[in-house]
């Protein structure tokens, strides 16, 4: 039961087969007994967990099932939630109480979701490895001296050792997709504005997005249909988006008259060659199922590690300005005065990557290089959109590696930030355009998941569902499982 999808296990409560409780109990003996091997969850209050699990099994009873009825989601540590702790894995956070929930947390709860703890992650979602979390690194299922990838690797990991059944993560630069591609999971980068950014901790405001993080692509369907809509409260959540028929999406079994376009920029030297292949390989598939394949051009793709990495730095600089010490997080001892104080609880709380991302960031805003940096880098990202807006004249859909290489080793990029950036090189164009992209399993290389990623036009989710949900019918690799957490694996710790 552990590796079954959310549909699945709607199916059991729906039949009463089990009860939203002893699902719960049975997850959390599941957590309890592996997250040592794998630092996946920061928080697991099994009390709460289990008071809302059983709040659901009577609300089925005396009103009938919700959405999501007693399905448990694992949540990033990025979610503002107002019951336990929301600390996004930093010190200058630790032990933090939210005064409410994110949207999207309430849109779950409403649903009937259970909140399944909160999930490790890089300080502040920066970073693409797990490694700068201040609760230490969170372990790839697949091999536990490799990263899960990051930013929400907790999240990706936890599903992949079916810890949770599903996970929310948030992707400013790719943190959805390329841990769920290193952990052999389906992850969704709705549209930038399909999602309410409310009460989820702010990195790059004009980047940051939230979706859904599973074990196929109905249930990520399913999870992003319940977190999307319009939502007052949040500036840049669009009213009156283009709607999608989430699930009659995921119906779809063959590609006829699907054009997807293939971007020369996207298959260079410098990506793992069995990584190459597994995605050719995707794409053979997509074809045998009726998809043209068009080759591509998105000529600006060498300049959007760069424009991200002064634009995200330089909103991160501006967002991370209110921890200082005075009215949330951490505050040093004995202060001598009010600017001992800030520089002092500042330097104490954030880590080593965040206090980079900060002074770049600071560095790109000030007067003198403005111009230099920041603006060059928001020109670039009107000609990345341009790119894509070109490509989509003569294409359905993308696809592309998600990542060029598989899980590293932990500690490989730990100190060469430069080769860190670099790896999120697929990911972070399709932010900067504010376009959907989806990953989804397509294979191993050397033992460990390669992800196929998908984008699509702003709004078209049902594009990248229904081409996600053909590929997935017609092969098998989301049902891999990571072997030394698999119960029916003797040999394996489970
Ligand atoms: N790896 C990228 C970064 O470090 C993206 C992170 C994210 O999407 N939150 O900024």
């Amino acid at each position: 039961m552990a590796y079954s999808t959310l549909h699945q296990l709607a199916d059991k409560l729906d039949s009463g087969d089990t009860t939203a409780a002893a699902l719960a109990q049975a997850f959390l003996d599941r957590a309890n007994a592996h997250n040592g091997d794998l630092n996946a969850f920061v928080e697991l209050d099994a009390e709460s967990i289990l008071a809302q699990a059983e709040a659901s099994d009577a609300h089925r009873q005396a009103h009938g099932a919700r959405p999501l009825e007693g399905l448990p989601i694992a949540i990033k540590d990025i979610f503002c939630t107002s019951h336990g702790r929301t600390q996004c894995c930093s010190n200058i956070l630790r032990d933090f109480h939210a005064p409410y929930d994110a949207h999207v947390i309430t849109r779950l709860r409403e649903a009937g979701a259970i909140l399944f703890g909160k999930t490790n992650m890089d300080e502040f979602a920066m970073g693409s490895s797990n490694e700068t979390s201040a609760f230490g690194p969170c372990r790839n299922p697949w091999d536990r001296e490799r990263i899960p990838g990051g930013s929400s690797g907790g999240s990706a990991a936890a599903v992949a050792a079916a810890l949770a059944p599903a996970a929310l993560g948030t992707d400013t630069g790719g943190s959805i997709r390329q841990p769920a591609a290193l952990n052999g999971i389906v992850g969704l980068k709705p549209t930038y504005g399909r999602v309410s950014r409310r009460g989820i901790i702010a990195f790059a405001s004009s980047l940051d997005q939230a979706g859904p993080m599973t074990r196929d692509v109905c249930d990520a369907a399913l999870l992003a249909s319940i977190m999307s809509g319009h939502d007052a409260a949040d500036a840049t959540s669009v009213a009156n988006a283009p709607a999608v028929n989430w699930l009659t999406s995921c119906l779809r079994r063959d590609l006829t008259g699907i054009r997807i376009g293939r971007p020369k920029e996207y298959f260079v030297a410098g990506m793992d060659a069995e990584v190459r292949a597994r995605v050719e390989e995707a794409l053979s598939t997509c074809a045998e199922l009726g998809a043209e394949i068009i080759d591509i051009s998105l000529p600006h793709t060498e300049y959007a590690v760069a424009a991200y990495y002064v634009i995200a730095p330089s909103e991160a600089s501006a967002n991370l300005s209110r921890y200082d010490g005075v009215r949330f997080g951490h505050r040093c001892d004995n202060p001598d005065d009010l600017l001992d104080m800030y520089t002092r609880s500042r330097d104490e709380g954030f880590g080593i990557e965040v206090k980079r991302r900060i002074l770049t960031g600071i560095f790109a805003l000030s007067s003198g290089y403005y111009d230099a940096y920041y603006k060059k880098a928001q020109q670039v990202r009107t000609l990345i959109r341009q790119d894509f807006a070109e490509a989509f004249a003569k294409v359905d859909l993308i696809a592309t590696p998600t990542s060029p290489v598989t899980a590293v080793k932990l500690g490989e990029n730990r100190d060469d930030p430069i080769t860190m950036y670099l790896s999120d090189i697929y990911t972070i164009a399709v932010n900067l355009a504010g376009l959907p992209g989806l990953s989804q399993p397509c294979g191993l290389a050397n033992g460990l998941p390669v992800g196929l990623q998908w984008i699509a036009p702003a709004w078209r989710e049902d594009q990248l569902l229904g081409a996600a949900a053909a590929y997935e019918a017609a092969t098998a690799w989301h049902q891999q499982r990571p072997a030394a957490f698999d119960d029916a694996n003797q040999g394996g710790v489970a």
